[in-house]
């Protein structure tokens, strides 16, 4: 087994995902993973940044499949005895001017952005290794999504103390009202990838309060991340930051220097805890 540390960066093939593996070959000590859905997809990006001299490893992860996960996992723990840096970075959104139904967009949103994410959570946070850092991937819509939820909603997503399955029931209500067009009535907005960042903000917070409590000399620290609104194909070419400028807090959560106790559990935007 190699001692070599290594970053994993999902849906890295382009985007923001690309522009932080690019960084992190830069920045960090160790074996850098682009990791894509699409193999050929993320071999043409492992290519591109050799052409800048960069030398970043491929593995194939879909983060909707959960074969898929458990294979990168066991590869990560086989290969160098777990994972230093995690950056879940991909997702999805639907465009704007997208026609498909709400109560579609709600179930594939939610699926990728919450339910698929957590999957990666809940498979490689047991073989984070000591002095780790994770870094979910969100977004200020989600925190915006928060402030449009219910009194109610709001209260749970704020609570110190809600549970994991109680989140994830939640989030599951969502997609079964929204199905039914009834989610405006239950107190939800009406953007469904604004409470799927909502989910993943909350879920980050969860998770960071079981690692203090389950393993409290391991020094990981866990938070989400905002990249700003960024020029990509998910944004589109109106967004005011380039990929390497919405890049740079992900990173900086990603490299928290060994030792730092926070931020650990918060929703970090331009490097600064951001209110929830
Ligand atoms: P892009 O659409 O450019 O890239 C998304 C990446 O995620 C692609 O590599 C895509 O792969 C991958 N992906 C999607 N689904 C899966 C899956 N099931 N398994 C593995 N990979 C998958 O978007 P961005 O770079 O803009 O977004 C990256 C992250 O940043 C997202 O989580 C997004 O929500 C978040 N974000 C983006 C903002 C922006 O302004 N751009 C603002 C705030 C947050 P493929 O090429 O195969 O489709």
């Amino acid at each position: 087994m190699s001692t070599t540390r290594v970053a994993v960066v999902t849906g890295s093939n382009k985007g923001i995902g690309l522009a932080i593996v690019r960084a992190l070959c830069k920045q960090f000590q160790g074996d850098v993973y682009i990791t894509a859905r699409n193999v050929g997809r993320g071999q043409e990006a492992v290519a591109s940044l050799a052409s800048e001299g960069l030398k970043a490893m491929f593995h194939q992860l879909d983060i909707d499949d959960l074969n898929s996960i458990t294979t990168a996992a066991a590869f990560f723990k086989e290969k160098y005895g777990g994972v230093d840096v995690l950056i879940n970075n991909a997702g999805i959104a639907f465009g704007v001017a997208d026609s498909t139904p709400f109560a579609v967009q709600a179930e594939v949103t939610l699926k990728t952005n919450f339910f698929a994410t957590r999957d990666m959570l809940t498979q490689f946070l047991p073989i984070i290794k000591a002095g780790g850092r994770v870094v979910n991937v969100s977004s200020f819509v989600g925190a915006r999504t928060l402030n449009q939820c219910s009194p109610a909603l709001q209260q749970r997503f704020r609570s110190e103390d809600i549970p994991e399955e109680e989140l994830v029931e939640l989030m599951q209500e969502f997609v079964n009202k929204a199905k039914k067009g009834e989610h405006t009535q239950a107190g939800w907005p009406d953007t469904a990838y604004g409470v799927s960042k909502t989910g993943l903000t909350t879920l980050s917070m969860i998770l960071a309060r079981h690692l203090s409590k389950e393993r409290p000399n391991d020094g990981i620290l866990l938070n989400a991340g905002c990249p700003g609104w960024v020029r990509t194909d998910m944004a589109g070419s109106n967004a005011t930051r380039s990929p390497e400028e919405g890049a740079a807090n992900l990173v900086y959560l990603a490299l928290l220097p060994p030792g730092a106790t926070e931020p650990h559990g918060k929703f970090v935007s331009d490097k600064e805890v951001q209110p929830w």
